[in-house]
């Protein structure tokens, strides 16, 4: 239990790569589950939000996991570990301090509650709308020994460091903002700025976004638009919707089966036996691992976009669907959430 701790804390601290789909994955996603959203859905979204948009609130938990911050225990909530022939419902194996599948429920329970106020709504709905994103990662159901593919180095078309954008935030005082020159993020209620990093390559960090980002710089619709222009994570959802085919059976599954793809894709995304090592120490991951994989990352980009439109229009809109698939999917939640609570405490905010 202290290993697992102990790992799970050094994954959090890991700056650049534990932001899952970095920000424009996770845009792509709650901008997918945005074009599914039924009017009694946006209506409520807009009451929470109050003006801010859904997209931006999805990257907000990413801020969340620094020292210091008041929200910083729920580092652990955006991934599980789980080792190959592991059994998750078991005690010694499940975090106690959550983990995303518990998270989740947490989320769509607290939503679901009429009486929670809209302040405290926002804050479940970016976390439901973020961990949404981060379970369909699939190395975000991978190997705690490893950390999820943060400690295998890698070389991405032969480079071995790779610059990324991340969001950091000067805090939620809107005078901070005019001092540093950034624009307070009303939405957000937060001072928001990108600043450019660069890391070592590892694998986590290419299913966060190398792979998208490679994708984007040979696809003509998408290679002129700048990468923090809100245009591209709009034209990436629009692009995947009209050409990955909806995948079959993603319909009306709770938690953790989600989880469950992501573990069983994981197995594939570790799969390196056929890409070179650079002095024994380094994979060489290009253009054949980058076909391999893209059609799975893009599939689950889609997949966690409508399963969230899905799940905000259940919450939401009593008039949704009241199917037998529905029906039976709320009893299979209900079954899921009873036999977490066997193992671990309620988890609280
Ligand atoms: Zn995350």
């Amino acid at each position: 239990m202290l290993k697992k701790l102990a790992l799970a804390a050094l994954f959090a601290a890991i700056p650049a790569a534990s932001q899952a789909w970095f920000d424009l994955g996770h845009k792509v996603v709650c901008e997918i589950a945005q074009k599914q959203f039924t009017q009694k859905t946006k209506e409520a979204l807009k009451d929470i939000l109050k003006g801010g948009d859904f997209p931006s609130s999805c990257v907000w938990p990413d801020l969340r996991k620094g020292r210091g911050d008041p929200l910083a225990h729920t580092a652990v909530w955006h991934f599980l570990n789980l080792e190959d022939g592991e059994n998750y419902f078991v005690k010694d194996h499940i975090n106690k301090q959550g983990d995303v599948v518990q998270a989740l429920l947490l989320c769509a329970s607290k939503l679901a509650d009429p009486n929670l106020p809209l302040n405290e709504k926002k804050i479940y709905l970016s976390f439901l709308g973020h961990l949404t994103g981060d379970i369909h990662q699939p190395l975000h159901a991978g190997h705690g020994s490893d950390l999820g593919g943060n400690k295998i180095a890698v070389t991405w078309f032969g480079a071995r460091q790779q610059t990324a954008d991340i969001k950091e935030s000067h805090g939620q005082n809107p005078a901070l903002c005019t001092q540093h020159g950034e624009v307070f993020d009303s939405g957000l209620g937060e001072c928001l700025y990108t600043r450019k990093s660069t890391m070592n390559m590892n694998l986590h960090g290419v299913w966060d976004g190398f792979l998208f980002d490679r994708f984007i710089s040979i696809t003509p619709e998408l290679e002129k638009i700048p990468s923090n222009d809100p245009l591209l994570y709009k034209a990436y959802a629009t692009y995947l919707l009209a050409h990955v085919d909806q995948p079959q059976n993603w319909q009306y599954k709770t938690f953790w089966d989600w989880a469950q793809e992501s573990i069983a894709l994981s197995r594939a995304a570790y799969d390196l036996s056929k890409d070179l090592r650079h002095g024994g120490a380094v994979y060489s991951l290009g253009k054949d691992y980058y076909q391999r994989n893209i059609g799975a990352a893009h599939k689950q980009l889609v997949v966690a976009g409508l399963r969230l439109g899905q799940t905000l229009n259940r919450i939401f809109d009593k008039a949704f669907d009241d199917s037998a698939s529905a029906t039976s999917f709320d009893t299979e939640q209900d079954k899921l959430k009873s036999r977490l609570l066997e193992l671990v405490p309620v988890l609280e905010l």
